[in-house]
């Protein structure tokens, strides 16, 4: 099926304003890098993704779903698909006492300020993860000692048959950046957390502390994917990169942050091409001083 076939059968679902042909996928990502993709589809509302996804499921066209775009790197020849987006309109969040209902589209740093103001203490560790509440379940993302699996109660998801399920956190297979979405391929489209209680005041406290931590050791006003590589078992691979002297490295447009060197950067103009050469050179010389292999944490998606 080609492209502009699948635009024709998304029209009666969703405007033709948010079905974009040869989108530049750089200016949706944190990265700032990677080519287009055939098709940017931005559902309105959970409706709207239900019909996107059923439509293309059915017509067996690949696609990806993408939260914020901050774990994601795309090749610089771009998607062959559809990347559907999922942000404002799939973002409602509900509290019931410490629980809290949300959608998948939500922003954690959003939704740890809104918690905060509720004086519901938790998700602390996450106001400063760029990501979205549906992404950081699929990643299981984590900081500062807390991750998004432990404050998750279940999570409702669509499988590749269109299937609604809903899985308590103990049937997520949380690990460390790891849970049964990111082997799965479903959809996360509703995710039920439980918090604490605390003075908003007190919560607020916390969260600037660990702000400031984050500024004065990542460099977060630099374009990347955070942690570029997983933490090796018992070990860091920030202190393994520093340590076999990569810091500051560039190829091209892509750096080892000099502030930490677990980041690779985008320092201008860099294209994926770079960044993936500069991946190789860093895991390669970490490989050979310390005989520990590092696994990338960002996903990389796309075609050369
Ligand atoms: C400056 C910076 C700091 C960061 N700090 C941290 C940190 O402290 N801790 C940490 O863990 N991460 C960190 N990250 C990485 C990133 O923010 C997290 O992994 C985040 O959870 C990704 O969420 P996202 O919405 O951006 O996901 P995306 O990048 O959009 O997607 C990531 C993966 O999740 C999948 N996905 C997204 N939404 C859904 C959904 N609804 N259903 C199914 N699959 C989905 C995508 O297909 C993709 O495979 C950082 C990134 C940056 C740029």
């Amino acid at each position: 099926m080609n492209i502009e076939e699948i635009k024709r059968k998304l029209l009666p679902y969703i405007d033709e304003d948010r079905v974009l042909e040869h989108e530049p996928m750089d200016i949706h990502t944190s990265f700032r890098c990677g080519g287009s993709a055939d098709l940017y589809v931005v559902p309105a509302n959970i409706a709207e993704l239900f019909s996107v996804r059923e439509l293309l499921l059915k017509e067996g066209m690949p696609h990806i779903i993408m939260g914020n775009g901050s774990n994601l790197l795309f090749l610089d020849g771009g998607y062959r698909g559809v990347v559907v987006k999922l942000g404002e309109g799939i973002d409602r969040v509900r509290f019931e006492g410490n629980i809290v209902f949300a959608e998948p589209g939500v922003g954690l740093a959003a939704l740890s300020r809104q918690a905060m103001k509720e004086g519901r203490s938790g998700l602390e560790f996450a106001c400063g993860i760029p990501g979205s509440l549906g992404g950081a379940v699929y990643m299981n993302a984590g900081a500062y000692g807390g991750s998004i699996s432990d404050l998750v109660v279940s999570v409702a998801s669509l499988n590749s048959y269109g299937i609604m399920q809903d899985r308590k956190a103990e049937d997520c297979e949380f690990g460390y950046r790891n849970s049964i979405f990111a082997k799965n391929e479903e959809m996360i489209v509703g995710i039920k957390l439980q918090l604490g209680e605390d003075l908003p005041a007190r919560i607020e406290e916390r969260m600037v502390e660990l702000t400031e931590r984050r500024n004065a050791k990542q460099p977060v006003n630099m374009p990347s994917a955070g942690s570029f590589f997983k933490r090796p078992e018992g070990d860091f691979a920030g202190r393994l990169i520093e340590e076999a002297g990569l810091k500051g490295l560039r190829v091209g447009g892509a750096m080892v942050s000099p502030l930490h060197a677990g980041f690779i950067v985008n320092a201008g103009g860099a294209t994926t091409r770079d960044v993936i050469d500069l991946m190789t050179i860093v895991r390669e010389t970490v490989a050979e001083r310390s005989g520990i292999v590092l696994e990338p944490e960002v996903q990389i998606v796309g075609e050369e």
